[in-house]
């Protein structure tokens, strides 16, 4: 939150990037050059996903978020899921986090998988772990969902329950990935009415292959612009320049989101540093001076982390 608040006062627009952790066949060492590539740019803060299900280890998210943060001096936030959770295993996240000095956190729900097909018990929503986070000093962060989330087909239902998440306790949102950057801004219009003050930042994903975008667009029910549908199109068996097509889309995306005023722009780098450069080239008029130093988030410990 104060990041949003010191990028805004300062005539810009905070530019951060998520991360995943290590998983599969990727190694803390390898995290550790893409974080090394990625701090270069200077971005206002590095989010670092959660992997709730099997293939992923669940405290390598707050320990990648540590060693941003220690290594390269890059405040972080570390992202958390609720679906299944109990009153034990989300204290003992809580610990961990604490532990390692983590004082940001983006509150989810988490999908629903086939282990945890339905949300219940203590944590059902997103908004029970944001109060909860909120409650133990965290500055908690949340999502948004600007075509509206994929189990919600009420779109202002939708907008009430980032309501609830900001009542909760969240100080910022980051939004789920759209193409067509008009469902932004109607969402952005809906959530000022319905009274959401915090900073929406957008989330912007470029696309790298057909199956990637197919793949996403049925995870989370994003529309596809006719724009797209000709790349992929034109570029059905050319990888390479439908990836380049992907990155120059997104680039002009947050061009576009950055000239409009939009309150952060948050790239989805999928641990590919080029993607960031990319972006980075696009939005130089958002990028925080290198002789600016990164604002530490509220409630953080001593020469912890944002
Ligand atoms: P919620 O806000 O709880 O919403 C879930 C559903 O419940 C929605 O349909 C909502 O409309 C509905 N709902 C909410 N409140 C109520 C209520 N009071 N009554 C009735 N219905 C309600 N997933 C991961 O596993 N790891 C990650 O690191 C991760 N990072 C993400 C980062 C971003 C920026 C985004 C946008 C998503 C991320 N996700 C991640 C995916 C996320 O977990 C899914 O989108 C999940 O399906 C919903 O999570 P949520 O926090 O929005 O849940």
């Amino acid at each position: 939150a104060d990041i949003y608040a010191a990028a805004r006062a300062a005539g810009r627009q905070p530019v951060s990037f998520e991360i995943f952790p290590p998983k599969g066949d990727l190694t803390l060492e390898a995290a550790h050059e893409v974080a090394a590539e990625l701090a270069d740019l200077l971005p206002d803060f590095v989010s670092v996903t959660y992997s709730a299900g099997g293939s992923g280890n669940r405290q390598a998210t707050a320990d990648v978020a540590a060693m941003i943060h220690d290594d390269f001096d890059i405040p972080t936030v570390a992202h958390l899921t609720c679906l299944g959770a109990t009153e034990e295993s989300i204290s003992r996240a809580i610990d961990d986090l604490k532990r390692k000095g983590i004082a940001s956190v983006l509150a989810l729900r988490g999908d629903r998988t086939a282990d945890a097909p339905a949300a219940e018990g203590p944590f059902r929503f997103a908004k029970d772990l944001v109060m909860r986070l909120a409650d133990e000093g965290f500055c908690v962060g949340a999502a948004a969902y600007p075509e509206g989330h994929i189990e919600c087909t009420d779109f202002r239902a939708s907008v009430a329950h980032l309501k609830q998440k900001q009542d909760a306790g969240a100080c910022f949102f980051v939004t789920q990935l759209f193409f067509d950057n008009s469902y932004y801004y109607r969402f952005r219009e809906a959530a000022d009415a319905a009274g959401i003050a915090v900073p929406i930042a957008c989330g912007v994903m470029p696309f790298l292959g057909k199956a990637q975008i197919q793949r996403m667009v049925f995870m989370c029910g994003a529309s596809l612009p006719s724009p797209i549908i000709k790349l992929l199109a034109k570029y059905e068996d050319d990888p390479g320049s439908l990836r380049a097509a992907g990155i120059e889309y997104a680039c002009a995306q947050l061009t576009d989101l950055q000239q409009h005023g939009a309150d952060g722009l948050h790239v989805y780098t999928m641990n590919q540093p080029d993607i960031a450069r990319a972006c980075a080239g696009a939005l130089r008029a958002s990028w925080r001076p290198a002789g600016e130093a990164a604002v530490r988030g509220a409630g953080e410990p001593a020469g912890g982390r944002a």
